[in-house]
């Protein structure tokens, strides 16, 4: 499942949601859980391959992955055989060098 981040715009507080793909544009419906505003805004979407890929562990390869996606914009070289299964299944594409 996807995570999305979201940002209150009261007081800054940071906090993540998992939502299905086709609801990611939709506002949020929960509060903040700091000062319990509705006013929240969407920000980094933390999850873009994992989530649909049973292969890849959440806590160590996640993490992994998508931080060399976030600092080198590519995918490890490890992970790739994985991330042509899990582009079948989404129909998504990702740059792989
Ligand atoms: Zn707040």
């Amino acid at each position: 499942m996807p995570t999305y981040e979201y940002q209150c715009k009261s007081c800054g507080h940071k906090f993540e949601e998992f939502l299905l793909m086709k609801d990611r544009n939709k506002p949020t419906k929960c509060s903040c859980s700091e000062c319990g505003k509705k006013e929240v805004k969407q920000g980094f979407f933390t999850a873009p391959v994992g989530g649909y890929d049973a292969n890849l562990k959440p806590h160590s390869d996640f993490g992994e992955l998508i931080n060399s996606i976030k600092n080198n914009g590519s995918v490890p070289k490890k992970y790739h055989d994985r991330l042509d299964q899990s582009v079948d299944r989404t129909g998504g594409r990702l740059k792989t060098q």
